[in-house]
């Protein structure tokens, strides 16, 4: 399966809720967070609410130790290492940060099963503060894409892993999310790639509205136990894709449908496919 790429957004996708909303409301900032809000990009804000809690003493122990505590659904993680079992390529993007992700990881034993996070920086410096960064920094190079925020578009990291595929050697690519910020890489995804929306989440919503943008074939979840049939019916069939399309290559280039494979309850057969016109 090492021609596999699973591309996996973090919050709401591999965990189940929000880890910088998980943090600011279990370490009490709830209400500096509410009115400074307006004020400061997402990114900076948090950065700003690491400061609050350096200046209560609060350490990155303390933060690594409230991590810990976010919930992460069981079939999920199992998904995730049956897919490194198999070979697959995993990665991560996300508009949280590296010191939040590789914390949850690390403590679900998940950390070792991704070969690379694109995420916004951090590090404890040296007064032992957490500081988080953005992506890009929009300062010296914007990235100018209108469907992202200025600190990361994940449309460019996506290009970025297509870019770095080994020479000559053909990827299928799986991209899970949920967010308004997973639409950008949706678009850029191809006609032999995937896109696992989670159901009726922003980037779901979106996808739905006008689904003939899509080139990826768009299979919906709605928790983990869904997530983790799919994603593994998936891998399981891309092989056997692979040499139907070797042996037709117009099969797939020729294609002007958008293909919607929509979840159903029955174990045998969960999903079905519907075909729209561009
Ligand atoms: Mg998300």
């Amino acid at each position: 399966m090492a021609g596999i790429v699973v591309v996996f957004d973090f919050d709401r996708t591999i965990i189940d809720g929000d880890s910088d909303s998980w943090v600011v409301a279990e370490m009490g900032l709830s209400d500096l967070f509410h009115r400074l809000r307006s004020t400061l990009p997402w990114n900076s804000l948090m950065d700003r609410m690491m400061k609050e809690l350096h200046s209560q003493g609060r350490t990155a122990e303390e933060i690594a130790a409230c991590l810990k505590r976010t919930p992460l659904h069981p079939r999920i993680a199992a998904a995730i290492k049956s897919a490194y079992a198999l070979g697959c390529d995993l990665r991560i993007v996300s508009d949280a940060n590296q010191f939040f992700i590789e914390k949850i990881l690390e403590y679900q034993g998940l950390l070792g099963c991704f070969s690379k996070i694109y995420t916004n920086p951090s590090f404890v410096d040296e007064e032992g503060r957490l500081r988080i960064f953005p992506y890009h920094d929009s300062t010296l190079s914007p990235h100018g894409c209108s469907l992202c925020p200025s600190n990361l578009c994940k449309g460019l990291v996506l290009e970025h892993i297509y870019a770095s595929a080994p020479e000559g050697g053909r990827q299928n690519f799986i991209y899970l999310g949920d967010g308004r910020g997973d639409y950008c890489p949706t678009l850029r995804l191809q006609g032999s790639d995937y896109v696992m929306p989670r159901k009726k989440y922003p980037l779901w919503d979106r996808i739905f509205r006008e689904p003939a943008l899509v080139k990826a074939e768009v299979h919906e979840w709605s928790n983990g136990e869904e997530l983790e049939k799919i994603l593994l019916h998936l891998i399981d069939k891309i092989p056997a894709e692979q040499s139907i399309s070797g042996s037709n290559p117009s099969s797939q280039s020729n294609s002007s449908d958008c293909k919607l494979h929509i979840s159903v309850s029955s174990p045998e057969s969960f999903t079905q496919t519907l075909r729209v016109p561009h």
